[in-house]
C-alpha cells in the first residue's frame, strides 16, 4: 500500500476543518484536508439556517459563548473583507406568555453578562408585522445572515493559496498511533484504492462523526453523541419581512425560527426532536406540530403555506451544551478534536480556528 506524509492532517471538509485549514497552512508547509464527500460543506455545514449569532443565549464563559461573540466580529470582518454576501437585519425575540417574558429578561441580563450589550426591549414588531403575535419583544441588532457556502469557497481558496492540498471523495476509515505519529487509512472512492497518510498532526473536524473518530483513538467511549435532528419548511404565503423572529429558547434549541434568507425568501425552522440514526429525509407526520409551534406567534398562518425544505442534525454531546476542543498527546503526535459542534459553529468558526491553533503551537518544538 502507498504511504505519504502530511505535517499536519485535517479529517473534515465542513466550515470547521476550513477555517482551522486555512489558518493552520500559514504554519504547515504539507497541510491536508481529506473530506469524504465529492464537494466541500455538504453535510451540517449546508443544513442550518445561516445565521450570524449575536451570542445571547449561551451560558457566560462556556466555549459557546467565547467563540461565537468573538467569531461574530471576526466574521462580519472577513465577510466585509472579502464582499461575501451578507445582512446584519437584526432580530425580534418575542414572548407569547407570561412565563416567556420572564425568559426574555434572563436572556437580557444573560446577553448582558456576556458582554453583548446592545440588545433592547423594542415593541415595534405589533406594527412592523401586524400577522406576528407577540406580548413583549427584544431586539438583537448584530445578528445577521450571510452567503455561508461563499465563505466556505472563500476558506478554501485561502487554505490552497497557502499551498494546502484537499482531498475530496477520500475517506478516513482508521488511525493507529505508532508511537511517533497517527497513521490514517484512507479509501479514494473514485480510484477504490487505500493509502496511508502518516501525520504527526491531526485535527477531527468530522462534525457528526467526530466523536466515533475520537472514541476510535482513545480506544474507550469517552465523548457519547445525542442527535437532535431539525426540519425546516419554505414560506408561500404573502408577507414579508426584514427581520428574523425567534420565539424563546426550548430544551433543545433556540426556538423554531423564522428567518429570511438574501433574497428574502422566508423559511421557518428549525423543529428539534431527538434521534438515533442519522436519516435527513423530511417527516410528513410532523407537520402539523411544526405547523402549531408556528402558530403561537404567527396565528394566520395555514398548514398549506408551508413547503417541505431539508433537515438537519445538531452533533450534540450527551450531557454538555457546550463545544468540545479535545487535545491528547500520544508522545508528541497530537490530536484534536472539535467535538458537539453544533449552533452556533457558523458563527463561531474563525474564532474555533484561533483557538485551535493556540493549542496545539504548544506542542511544537
Ligand atoms: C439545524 C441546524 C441549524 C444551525 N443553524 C446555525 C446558524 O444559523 N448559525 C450558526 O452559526 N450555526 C448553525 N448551526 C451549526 C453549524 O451548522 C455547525 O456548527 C457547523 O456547520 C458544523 O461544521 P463542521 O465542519 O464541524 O461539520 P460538518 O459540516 O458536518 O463537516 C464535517 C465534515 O467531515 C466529513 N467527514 C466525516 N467523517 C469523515 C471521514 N471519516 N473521512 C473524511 N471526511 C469525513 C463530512 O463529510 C463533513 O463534510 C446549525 C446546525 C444545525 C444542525
Amino acid at each position: 500500500m502507498e504511504r505519504y506524509n502530511a505535517d499536519c492532517l485535517i479529517i473534515g471538509g465542513g466550515v470547521s476543518g476550513l477555517a482551522i485549514g486555512s489558518r493552520l497552512a500559514k504554519r504547515f508547509e504539507n497541510i491536508f484536508i481529506v473530506e469524504r464527500n465529492s464537494s466541500l460543506g455538504q453535510e451540517t455545514s449546508s443544513r442550518n439556517s445561516e445565521v450570524i449569532h449575536a451570542g445571547i443565549y449561551y451560558k457566560k464563559d462556556s466555549l459557546k459563548s467565547r467563540l461565537c461573540i468573538e467569531g461574530k466580529r471576526m466574521l462580519y470582518d472577513y465577510l466585509q473583507e472579502r464582499k461575501i454576501q451578507h445582512m446584519r437585519c437584526g432580530k425580534f425575540i418575542i414572548s407569547t406568555t407570561d412565563e416567556e417574558t420572564e425568559k426574555l429578561e434572563n436572556i437580557f441580563e444573560n446577553a448582558n453578562s456576556c458582554g453583548v450589550h446592545d440588545l433592547k426591549f423594542d415593541n415595534s414588531i405589533k406594527d412592523s408585522y401586524p400577522f406576528i403575535y407577540s406580548k413583549e419583544s427584544l431586539f438583537s441588532p448584530s445578528t445577521g445572515i450571510f452567503d455561508s457556502h461563499s465563505f466556505m469557497n472563500s476558506l478554501r481558496n485561502d487554505f490552497e493559496q497557502e499551498k494546502g492540498t484537499v482531498l475530496l471523495g477520500n475517506e478516513c476509515l482508521s488511525i493507529e498511533s505508532n508511537g511517533k505519529g497517527f497513521e490514517i487509512l484512507i479509501h479514494d472512492k473514485k480510484t477504490k484504492e487505500k493509502f496511508i497518510l502518516e501525520t504527526k498532526y491531526l485535527i477531527n473536524c468530522a462534525g457528526i462523526n467526530a466523536t466515533q473518530i475520537a472514541n476510535s483513538i482513545y480506544e474507550e467511549e469517552k465523548f457519547k453523541n445525542k442527535y437532535i435532528k431539525g426540519e425546516y419548511y419554505t414560506y408561500q404565503g404573502k408577507e414579508k419581512l426584514n427581520h428574523l423572529i425567534y420565539p424563546t429558547p426550548t430544551q433543545y434549541s433556540i426556538g423554531l425560527h423564522v428567518t429570511i434568507d438574501l433574497g428574502k425568501g422566508i423559511r421557518f425552522g428549525p423543529s428539534a426532536y431527538e434521534i438515533s440514526e442519522i436519516d435527513y429525509s423530511q417527516s410528513e407526520d410532523r407537520k402539523s406540530e411544526f405547523h402549531q409551534s408556528v402558530q403561537a406567534f404567527w396565528p394566520g398562518l395555514k398548514e398549506e403555506d408551508l413547503s417541505p425544505g431539508y433537515a438537519g442534525i445538531r452533533p450534540t454531546l450527551e450531557g454538555l451544551d457546550d463545544f468540545v476542543v479535545d487535545v491528547e498527546d500520544f508522545n508528541g503526535a497530537v490530536i484534536i478534536s472539535v467535538l458537539g459542534y453544533a449552533s452556533p459553529g457558523l458563527t463561531s468558526s474563525l474564532a474555533l480556528s484561533k483557538l485551535v491553533e493556540s493549542r496545539l503551537v504548544n506542542y511544537f518544538n
